[in-house]
């Protein structure tokens, strides 16, 4: 298995409004969010699970992830 597949993959820091940060993999580098699973309704819960689908596709895309 290669540890690489992507080209522009690379280690990541992502750093969030709430003071949050955190290092993963990514074809961004840098990366700065408003909210993150920390702080994020979905995962706090303190928001009804409606559309959460889209806002996590979302999420994850601005994160290179998906
Ligand atoms: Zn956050």
């Amino acid at each position: 298995m290669k540890a690489n597949t992507h080209p522009d993959y690379q280690q990541t820091t992502i750093k969030c409004a709430c003071g949050a940060v955190w290092e993963t993999g990514s074809t961004k580098k840098d990366i700065k969010v408003e909210i993150c699973s920390k702080c994020h309704p979905f995962f706090t819960g303190r928001q009804k699970l409606v559309d959460t689908g889209g806002r996590v596709d979302r999420f994850k895309k601005r994160f290179g992830i998906e």
